[in-house]
């Protein structure tokens, strides 16, 4: 029985091998959710699921694409943005 701390659904387990073979759970934070586009919901790529720490650590060019909204909507709502602001 783990540790009653380690008894939550909160932490994500995970099987590591350990240097006598055997292996062993490990209890690990779960990582933060994908970020969403703001207009559409839709999960956003090229933005990494990590944690603020190592967000924190990363290069700006790292954690969003380099282009209008990046970071903040996706492509396709993106150019939806640009093609009403032209109207
Ligand atoms: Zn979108």
């Amino acid at each position: 029985m783990p540790a009653p701390r380690l008894r939550s659904r909160s932490l994500r387990k995970i099987s590591r091998k350990v240097p006598g073979g055997r292996t062993k759970l490990h209890f690990k934070k779960r990582k933060p959710k994908a970020a969403k586009c703001g207009n559409c919901g839709a999960a956003l790529k090229g933005v990494p699921r990590e944690f603020p720490f190592r967000m924190r650590s990363m290069a700006k060019t790292k954690k969003r694409p380099e282009r209008p909204f990046g970071g903040v909507l996706c492509s396709r709502c993106m150019r939806q943005e640009i093609i009403d602001k032209i109207r």
